[in-house]
């Protein structure tokens, strides 16, 4: 067969989950269509239809509108937004043909509607050509994988990552993770640095140092770093309300050169503060080296304006880019982030070094990636940084993590302080 060619759709074998809560309606359904030779699975309520569409990936569903409980619409809905199941056809079937019902089936996803009591022959007509449609549909995809690939291969450029990227993108799939940023004296976090993860479906997790790239190189960094701000920004402010022990908490968040360059950030950025309740001195936002190079004439602008609000400005990976001193000082900075690769390969005359100069320009050091005790004593030496970062004190973790941690930190100073006064 030609590479072009669109082989034809065979549904043998294909496998329904019928959702009713009518039990003889069930058995109709199933009794029905198992004399098709389609493999079929049954569930008498939306949660449980749920469950089995995870669990078993049906190539189409039945779905009853009136159950108890959970609706047709409403488990529509939640399949559509699971990116596990939202390709799943769904066809529902339902007693009441009024328009405005057919009209809601619709635009919550469904592909197409039957009117109870059904006609068997009517129901298996619909199920045959959904059935078709879903099984083209999945070997043109495989096609266009493949043919990705190739063309990948030949171009370097990754059309699938693109695609899912773009597709997360427009679904706000991301989670941020939080790694803390302590106090090195006393260990006690002060801050936290929001990191964005990714998992998808088919492709599992996809580091931020693959995908950040593609997404400035496409432009969905604008849209994807609006989220992140407007995130990191909105957590922060439930935290600062939830421990009330912790009232100054900052955030710090990473922005790529090509947001600086964006008219709207400035204006994007205040909002999300204001929005979350938080003051402009609790947000930290870390750009690298080269973002203060490339281009240096706008940059320096967005920046002063930033800064005048009091948001704090740290360069990212200090010491592996070629930033002349004179320019660093020419930037509104306050904060240099060590590169962890220093800390990792225990070059301390350079660490020794970065933080005399930090020093001299009044600016803050923290150093990342101290994964050991020694590495953090051998920082305290230089009796020049403040906070650090790194899995010596933890790792990225998700929001309820977070919050364990903080808890827990919460529980062991108060313990600390109660031993003192004994
Ligand atoms: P980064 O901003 O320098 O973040 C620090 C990275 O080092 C994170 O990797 C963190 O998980 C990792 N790390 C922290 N402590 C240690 C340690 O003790 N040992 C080791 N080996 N690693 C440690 P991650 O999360 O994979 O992020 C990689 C980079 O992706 C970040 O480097 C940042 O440049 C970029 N990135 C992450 N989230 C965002 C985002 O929301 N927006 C943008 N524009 N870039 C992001
Ligand atoms: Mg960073
Ligand atoms: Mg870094």
């Amino acid at each position: 067969m030609n590479s072009n060619q669109v082989p034809t759709a065979s549904i043998q074998d294909s496998s329904i989950l019928v959702v009713d809560d009518t039990p003889n309606n069930l058995y109709l359904l199933t009794q029905t269509l198992e004399r098709q030779s389609y493999q079929v699975r049954t569930a008498i309520s939306g949660r449980m239809a749920l469950s089995m569409a995870e669990m078993y990936l049906p190539d189409l569903i039945l779905l009853d509108i009136r159950m108890p409980g959970m609706d047709g619409y409403e488990v529509c809905t939640k399949l559509k937004e699971n990116p596990i199941t939202w390709e799943i056809p769904v066809l529902f079937i339902s007693a009441s043909g009024d328009v405005a019902g057919k009209v809601t089936a619709f635009s919550v996803g469904g592909v197409d509607y039957i009117n109870k009591p059904f006609e068997l022959i009517e129901v298996l007509a619909r199920v045959e050509t959904h059935l078709k449609m879903r099984s083209l549909q999945k070997q043109l995809q495989a096609q266009n994988i493949s043919l990705q690939k190739e063309i990948s291969e030949i171009s370097g450029f990754n059309h699938q990552l693109c695609d899912a990227l773009r597709l997360n993108v427009q679904r706000q799939g991301f989670e941020l993770y939080y790694q803390p940023i302590v106090n090195l004296l006393t260990e006690r976090v002060e801050g936290f640095e929001a990191l964005i993860r990714w998992y998808d479906p088919k492709l599992g997790f996809i580091s931020p140092i693959e995908f950040i790239p593609l997404a400035e190189s496409t432009g969905l960094i604008l849209p994807l770093g609006e989220w992140v701000i407007a995130e990191a920004t909105k957590q922060l402010g439930i935290w600062v309300r939830k421990f009330t022990h912790l009232p100054n908490l900052t955030i710090n968040i990473n922005v790529s050169a090509k947001q600086l360059s964006d008219p709207n950030l400035v204006d994007y950025v205040c909002q999300s503060i204001r929005d979350a309740n938080l003051s402009f001195s609790q947000v930290r936002l870390e750009i690298t080296e080269s973002a203060v190079i490339e281009n240096q004439e706008n940059v320096i602008k967005v920046l002063e304006l930033l800064t005048s609000l009091g948001i704090k400005i740290c360069i990212d990976d200090f010491g592996i880019g070629y930033s002349s001193l004179r320019r660093l000082h020419d930037f509104p900075i306050s904060i240099l982030k060590i590169d962890q690769s220093f800390i990792r390969n225990g070059e301390w005359v350079i660490v020794n070094a970065i933080c005399q100069l930090a020093k001299a320009l009044k600016m803050e050091v923290v150093p990342e990636g101290i994964e050991t005790k020694e590495q953090l004593e051998k920082i305290l030496e230089t009796e020049a940084c403040d906070r650090g970062q790194g899995y010596h004190f933890a790792k990225p973790m998700p929001v309820l993590a977070t919050e364990a941690y903080i808890e827990k930190a919460r529980k062991r100073d108060s313990q600390k302080a109660e031993n003192n006064n004994v």
